[in-house]
């Protein structure tokens, strides 16, 4: 930020070489991948141990530990990097809630993902993680890896961490950034990197590969060619993405247990003097956002109430609060469970109306839901100590971003 400028040393001639090699080899280990593998702007980093990658495409290269590696693994490291920006890990760890303590289980569950791809496509990789090592089954999402982790970890909180050495990929990998990393946004700052545009041309250019290489059997990795299906075609599983969105807060809630002075602790009675809190885990309060003047596809609205009524009732959630939100008003209801939602069409909504409404519902609800078009202005940030999540029925509206925000978007199969 700021007009700070930090310029990419280029690598010395040798080191520039040997990087070559690795790349030029790393575009013929999966082909398909070339463009992403021409996109990395490298940057010296020795000592580093390993090779990261940032947000912005930078990998960062360690040469020493390139040499004693040799192209050939050298060269799978460098697919490795590429996987991680190629599939967003940066933004798919945000929209999983990674913070700076689960950091290092998302970016287990990253590796796990590539690597348990790449080993698929024979790439010779100097070690890593895989599926089998963290105990979890073959050829799963990321977003599944790191719930699993995240469950493992709260069933055995006293164990040590497991037996697997921290990766560290870097930012790009949606996990800590690595020692050295460059902060600077590519545009702001004139240092070399790619952008979000840059990146999404890029993404798209290697999906087209990778399924033109799927079509004539050239491509054996079944997880980059759901990957690339996906980002051609949006039939995002946003059942998935949904479930992950709303349940991770739900979790949380139900996992923090609730100091309940009205409810004495039991064994206070030994000590009168010092009454204690009883503690209890509480149920979730969720509210939900319906913006019922939105143009809506009616069966995906109902497919996504019908998700979120499954979701809450799995989760111990009794009643929940609904607020329509139409042109006029914001109406909050207590009500059992999601119904027919009743659309009248026509615009000008502002959700943010319906959005405060909702979050000044008693019990405060600790997650909003927001059911749109997306046609609406949205907060800076989700409401205080309350987790957004904003679901976007239909393909063009941009989804919001912010602090405490969570954005799916549900699209209709093609
Ligand atoms: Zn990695």
């Amino acid at each position: 930020m700021g007009g700070r400028s930090t310029r990419i040393a280029p690598l010395d001639p040798a080191d520039a070489e040997l990087f070559a090699a690795a790349r030029l080899r790393a575009a013929r280990l999966q082909p398909y991948l070339a463009t992403a593998v021409f996109a990395l702007v490298p940057v010296a980093s020795p000592g580093l141990g390993t090779f990261a990658v940032d947000r912005y495409w930078r990998v960062y290269v360690d040469v020493e530990t390139a040499r004693a590696w040799g192209v050939e693994h050298t060269a799978a490291v460098l697919v490795h990097e590429a996987h991680h920006v190629l599939r967003d890990h940066h933004r798919r760890a945000e929209a999983c809630g990674v913070t700076s303590t689960t950091h290092r289980l998302w970016n287990l569950a990253a590796d796990a993902a590539i690597n348990d791809d790449l080993i698929d496509d024979a790439l010779p990789l100097p070690g890593g993680v895989l599926p089998r090592h963290l105990g979890l089954a073959p050829n799963g999402l990321e977003e599944a890896y790191y719930g699993d982790l995240l469950d493992d970890r709260d069933l055995h909180e006293e164990r040590d961490e497991p037996a697997v050495e921290p990766p560290g990929c870097g930012s790009g990998s949606g996990g800590a950034p690595a020692d050295g990393e460059i902060d600077d946004h590519p545009e702001e700052s004139g240092v070399d990197g790619l952008d979000d545009v840059d990146a999404a041309a890029v993404r798209r250019a290697v999906a087209h590969d990778v399924t033109a290489a799927a079509s004539r059997g050239e491509c054996s990795s079944p997880g980059l060619v759901l990957w690339a299906r996906d980002l051609l075609s949006p039939q995002v599983p946003w059942r998935n993405l949904l479930r992950t969105a709303i349940g991770r807060p739900v979790r949380e809630v139900t996992r923090d247990p609730h100091v309940d002075w009205t409810r004495p602790d039991r064994r206070a009675d030994s000590r009168p003097d010092f009454p204690r809190p009883g503690v209890r885990h509480r149920a979730p309060e969720i509210a939900v956002v319906v913006d019922t003047s939105a143009s809506m596809d009616q069966s995906l609205l109902d497919a996504a109430a019908t998700e979120i009524n499954g979701l809450l009732r799995r989760s111990g959630v009794r009643t929940l609060h609904v607020v329509s939100c139409d042109t006029e008003s914001a109406r909050p209801q207590r009500v059992r469970r999601l119904g027919d939602l009743v659309l009248r069409g026509g615009g000008g909504t502002d959700l943010r109306v319906g959005i405060d409404a909702a979050a000044a519902c008693r019990p405060r609800p600790s997650v909003v839901v927001v059911l749109t078009d997306g046609e609406t202005p949205w907060p800076a940030a989700a409401p205080h100590r309350t987790t957004l999540v904003a679901v976007i029925i239909g393909e063009h509206a941009p989804l919001p971003v912010g602090p405490g925000i969570t954005a799916v978007r549900i699209t209709a199969p093609t």
